[in-house]
């Protein structure tokens, strides 16, 4: 038994203009109206920040970015920091992203003080960690996972009570329509729950909130939420539909307690 809110985030990626960025905000902000029980994050482009800031005004949904530099300022061409996003009133932030990882070469050790940035601007990290396919069929996952999360909260042991969203997402399971079975992701996101405990204190074991992320989709969405160490989603292609969005969001409502 535990009084974890369900979160479900959506990570709109590289996608949408202002326009139709603003028009799928208030479209889901509509469809999930009477939803009770859980929190929502949107996560749009940075161009669009504002515009879905305005869309989400008077709902209770929170806008989120989907990366941050760790300074406050400085000579970094084209990066966004903590009081920007602040600024445009965001309240939570992905870090640490496989794709940011990837295609931008994203360090534990720059996330670390990407997590210690975003705590101390009272932004909610989302901090993401997962192996790779390769990883994964040589065994490799808990030993990477807890890893990634032991380096991602290696600097707030002095904040046990610091808000933190890990999201556990195989890398293979992203964008592909592969994903982790339920139990796979429980045992792992029961792995990130005592990594973080023993790290950070067991009050912030307990408060974490660890998703599931990779082809979440409706008709799958069940097998995760039932899993108890599991307490929402992150989303990404399926939060570009507002319909299956919010079906999305419905099902980790009714997640038991
Ligand atoms: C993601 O971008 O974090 C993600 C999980 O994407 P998708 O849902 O499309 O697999």
């Amino acid at each position: 038994m535990h009084n974890r809110v369900p979160f479900v985030v959506a990570n709109w990626k590289m996608h949408m203009t202002r326009g139709p960025a603003e028009q799928l905000a208030g479209d889901i902000a509509r469809a999930v109206a009477d939803v009770r029980g859980v929190d929502v994050a949107i996560c749009p482009p940075a161009t669009a920040l504002d515009v879905v800031g305005r869309a989400l005004a008077g709902t209770p949904l929170l806008l989120g970015a989907q990366t941050m530099h760790e300074e406050t300022h400085g000579s970094f061409t084209g990066e966004i920091s903590a009081p920007m996003l602040l600024d445009l009133g965001c309240r939570c932030v992905i870090l640490g992203h496989s794709e940011r990882r990837q295609w931008y070469g994203e360090t534990d050790v720059a996330l670390e003080r990407k997590v210690q940035s975003a705590i101390s601007h009272n932004l909610l990290p989302v901090i993401c960690v997962g192996e790779r396919l390769v990883e994964r069929e040589a065994g490799q996952t808990d030993a990477l996972v807890t890893m990634q999360v032991e380096a991602a909260v290696g600097g707030i042991g002095d904040r046990p009570d610091a808000a933190l969203v890990v999201a556990y997402e195989p890398v293979w399971a992203i964008g592909t329509g592969r994903t982790a079975t339920g139990e796979e992701a429980n045992r792992v996101a029961a792995l990130i729950r005592w990594v973080v405990a023993s790290r950070c204190g067991e009050a912030a074991g307990d408060a974490l909130r660890v998703l599931y992320g990779g082809s979440v989709k409706p008709d799958n969405i069940h097998e995760f939420v039932r899993q108890p160490e599991v307490d929402g989603a992150l989303v990404g292609g399926a939060s570009l539909d507002a319909a299956a969005f919010a079906a999305i969001v419905r099902a980790a409502a009714e997640r038991p307690a």
